[in-house]
C-alpha cells in the first residue's frame, strides 16, 4: 500500500515537472519577447535619429519578384493588335502599366495561350495560338520569364508548342511549366539577382481533355504532388528562393476552394516560398503560410487576368503582386525573409489596353473593393510599388 502511494506520488511528480519544461520549452513563448525587443530597440534608433548605438547590421542583399496573371489572347485582342499584314504590336496595350511590370528585379508572367507564330494559324478559344509579338511585347515591358503550365498548352499540339519554345528561346526568355525534350524538363530555371537565386516550376490541374503524349510527358507539367515534391525539394538545393506556379483552381471563383488550399500549403510546407496561382480568371486574395521553422511563404491564390479579351465580372480585373526578399548571413547561416508585399490592381479598358485600376475613371469604388478583398488575409499589403 504505502509502495503504491509512493509510485503514485512519484508519477504525479513526473508529470507535474514534464508538463512545466514542456511549457517552458514552448518556442513561441521563447522567441517572442526577443522579435518586441529588436522592434522596440530599432523604433529608439530611429526616433533618436541616430543608428551609431544600432548593432552592426549582418550582412544581407535583396531582391524584388513582381508577378502578371493570364496573358490570354483572344482572336479580338490580336485583331486590334495588327499593325499590318500578319505583323502585331501588343505594346500599345501593356504601355501603361509597362512602368510597373519593370518596377522589380524579376518579372514573371503567365503565358496561358501559347505563341505559336502567325505562320501556324493564328487561332482563338477554344483552342489558342498567338503571335510571336505577345513574347516581344512581354520582353519589352519587363518580363524576366514566363510560366506555360495551362490548361490550353496542348490546343494545338506538339508543332505549336516547339516554335513557341524556340521563340522564346531566341528572345532569351526562360520558360517553364513546358519544355523541348525530357532533358529540358530536367532543368530547373534559375535567375539570381544580387546575391539571391530564384528557381522556378509551375503545374497545371489538367489540359481541356487533351491527353499528354504518352512518350512526350515534359510538353506540360501536370499537378502530380509526388512529382512536385520532388522538384520543389531539387529546386530548394539549388536556390534560395522556389517560386512555384500552379494553374488550378474554379473558373471565376473570386475565393480559392479547400484543393487549392490545401495544394498551395502542401507545396510552401515543402519548400515553395512563393506560390503563384492562375486559371480562375478573377483575383483571389494573398495569403501568408507560417512553416514550422517559424519562416513564411507567400501564396497568391489567383491573380486574374492581365491581358485577355474577357470581360465584366472581375474578368477584366488583374493586378502586378510585388514581394521583396531578403537574404542575411549571420554566424555562417542564411536565411531568407519574404517582405513588403505590394499588389497594384490593373484593368484591361475598350481597346484592350491595360491601365493601373486607380487611374481609371468611374471605378474607385471598384478599386476600393479589391484593395480590400486581396488584403483581407494580409492587412499590410501596400497597393504601390515604392
Ligand atoms: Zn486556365
Amino acid at each position: 500500500m504505502k509502495k503504491s502511494l509512493f509510485y503514485l506520488t512519484f508519477l504525479v511528480l513526473i508529470l507535474i515537472l514534464s508538463s512545466y519544461s514542456i511549457i517552458t520549452n514552448e518556442p513561441v513563448v521563447d522567441e517572442t519577447p526577443i522579435v518586441v525587443k529588436e522592434e522596440a530597440s530599432e523604433q529608439e534608433a530611429e526616433e533618436k535619429g541616430s543608428t551609431e548605438e544600432e548593432k552592426p547590421a549582418p550582412a544581407g542583399s535583396t531582391a524584388t519578384l513582381a508577378a502578371i496573371g493570364d496573358i490570354l489572347i483572344h482572336d479580338r485582342v490580336y485583331d486590334l493588335a495588327e499593325v499590318g499584314n500578319g505583323v502585331y504590336d501588343f505594346m500599345p496595350m501593356l504601355a501603361p502599366v509597362q512602368p510597373y511590370i519593370g518596377e522589380a528585379d524579376i518579372t514573371v508572367a503567365n503565358q496561358e495561350t501559347m505563341i505559336g507564330g502567325v505562320d501556324l494559324g493564328l487561332s482563338s478559344y477554344p483552342s489558342f495560338n498567338s503571335p510571336y509579338e505577345v513574347g516581344d511585347a512581354l520582353q519589352e515591358s519587363g518580363v524576366d520569364l514566363v510560366t506555360l503550365a495551362n490548361n490550353h498548352t496542348l490546343d494545338r499540339g506538339e508543332n505549336v508548342i516547339q516554335s513557341a519554345l524556340s521563340y522564346w528561346d531566341t528572345l532569351g526568355i526562360p520558360y517553364t511549366g513546358s519544355f523541348e525534350s525530357a532533358e529540358d524538363q530536367q532543368t530547373i530555371r534559375t535567375i539570381e539577382k544580387n546575391g539571391i537565386v530564384f528557381s522556378f516550376l509551375a503545374y497545371t490541374y489538367g489540359t481541356n481533355g487533351i491527353p499528354v503524349p504518352a512518350d512526350k510527358p515534359y510538353l506540360v507539367n501536370l499537378i502530380d504532388w509526388p512529382k512536385m515534391e520532388q522538384e520543389i525539394i531539387k529546386a530548394k538545393q539549388q536556390s534560395d528562393v522556389v517560386v512555384v506556379s500552379l494553374h488550378f483552381g474554379q473558373e471565376y471563383e473570386r475565393m480559392p476552394n479547400e484543393m487549392q488550399k490545401e495544394l498551395a500549403h502542401q507545396a510552401a510546407n515543402t519548400g515553395a516560398d512563393i506560390v503563384i496561382g492562375h486559371h480562375p480568371h478573377v483575383l483571389q486574395p494573398l495569403e501568408w503560410v507560417e512553416r514550422e521553422d517559424g519562416t513564411r511563404a507567400f501564396i497568391a491564390y489567383s491573380l486574374g487576368n492581365f491581358l485577355s479579351g474577357q470581360k465584366w465580372d472581375y474578368k477584366d480585373i488583374g493586378g502586378i503582386m510585388q514581394i521583396k526578399v531578403e537574404k542575411t548571413e549571420a554566424n555562417g547561416e542564411e536565411t531568407i525573409e519574404l517582405k513588403e508585399p505590394a499588389f497594384v490592381p490593373t484593368f484591361v479598358e475598350q481597346g484592350y489596353v491595360v491601365y493601373p485600376l486607380k487611374d481609371v475613371e468611374g471605378k474607385e469604388a471598384v478599386y476600393e473593393e479589391i484593395k480590400t478583398h486581396m488584403s483581407q488575409w494580409m492587412p499590410e499589403l501596400q497597393f504601390s510599388l515604392e
